[in-house]
């Protein structure tokens, strides 16, 4: 097992465990040091570090999850670290909120137009407090009966390639950096290459070309220990961390969503003294 997980989800965004019983969990999985990443949102953040100070044997990282998207494709920016009282970062989130809410209600409208029954108050309601997500229109599906488990959901209905996919993002990576390093967070470029049990995203294309450009604007870490990656895509995208002087992150990239095979909080992840890399990098 590992001790350093730096990518995790919570009810904050499209997680199914609150920040506290995130945070138990992953005590209980002898985690020493965690991120808590949800989407475009800090609203976990207070309580997981309160959970963990209650615990004693775990510390809490902020972190947040930006969506971005690239010619077409979507890119994911980690912020680890982030000021909490930052208010170009807050009004970010709020924006991004209102306009996820905005494109869920148009997907289940697409969905709706294919004969898929399910209702946007139902997805709203799933939702509650969080940052909305597709996962939430998966729970939808999967209670509906269309689907067994949210996955197939996105294999069958909410993937990018399907007619009632709409986009989310409105901020570029390049922007995410700016923003990151404005609300002093390390950026870290997330999943960068495709996972079998996490996504059917399509992976980044020149990503080495990429990876250089983002590096130029402020990227500090990339993750290479995501979910199931296999030796070879680690072997790989530790070459990219190396030439590019970025810290090698990554983490589980838990959302206890149900999904058969989802790695565990605490089955993958960097060596601790990558955790110490990264304080070295903060102002
Ligand atoms: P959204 O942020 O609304 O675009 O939804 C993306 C989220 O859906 C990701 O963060 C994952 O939690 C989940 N997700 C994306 N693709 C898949 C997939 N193929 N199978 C299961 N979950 C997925
Ligand atoms: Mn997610
Ligand atoms: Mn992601
Ligand atoms: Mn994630």
């Amino acid at each position: 097992m590992f001790d350093l997980d730096l990518h995790l989800h919570s009810t904050a965004s499209d997680g199914t465990l609150s920040p506290s019983q995130l945070i138990n969990k992953c005590a209980e999985s002898g985690l020493k040091v965690v991120a808590l990443t949800d989407h475009d949102t800090l609203d976990g953040i207070d309580e997981a570090i309160f959970q963990a100070n209650k615990l004693g044997s775990i510390e809490v990282i902020p972190g947040i999850e930006i969506s971005c998207s690239w010619n077409g494709a979507e890119i994911h920016i980690l912020g680890l670290f982030p000021s909490l009282s930052n208010s170009r970062l807050y009004g970010y989130c709020t924006k991004a909120r209102k306009n996820r809410l905005y494109r869920s209600k148009k997907i289940v409208e697409r969905l709706q137009q294919i004969g898929v029954e399910i209702e946007f108050e139902k997805v709203i309601d799933l939702a509650g407090d969080a940052v909305i997500g597709r996962p939430h229109i998966a729970k939808a599906l999967v209670d509906a009966g269309y689907v067994k488990y949210p996955k197939e959901a996105f294999d069958l209905y909410l993937g990018s390639s399907h007619v009632s996919y709409y986009p989310s993002s409105t901020i570029s990576p390049f922007e995410a950096i700016d923003l990151l390093l404005a609300s002093n967070a390390l950026p870290v470029l997330a999943h960068p290459m495709r996972s079998k049990v996490k996504s059917g995203r399509n992976p980044i294309k020149n990503l080495s070309k990429l990876v250089a450009e983002f590096r130029h604007r402020g990227l500090q870490g990339i993750e290479v220990y995501y979910a199931d990656y296999t030796d070879d895509q680690i072997d790989k995208l530790s070459v990219i961390a190396q030439d590019n002087d970025l810290i090698e992150c990554g983490g589980s990239d838990f959302h206890n969503s149900g999904n058969p095979g989802e790695p565990q909080p605490g089955t993958v992840g960097p060596p601790m003294e990558n955790f110490h890399k990264l304080k070295d990098r903060l102002q």
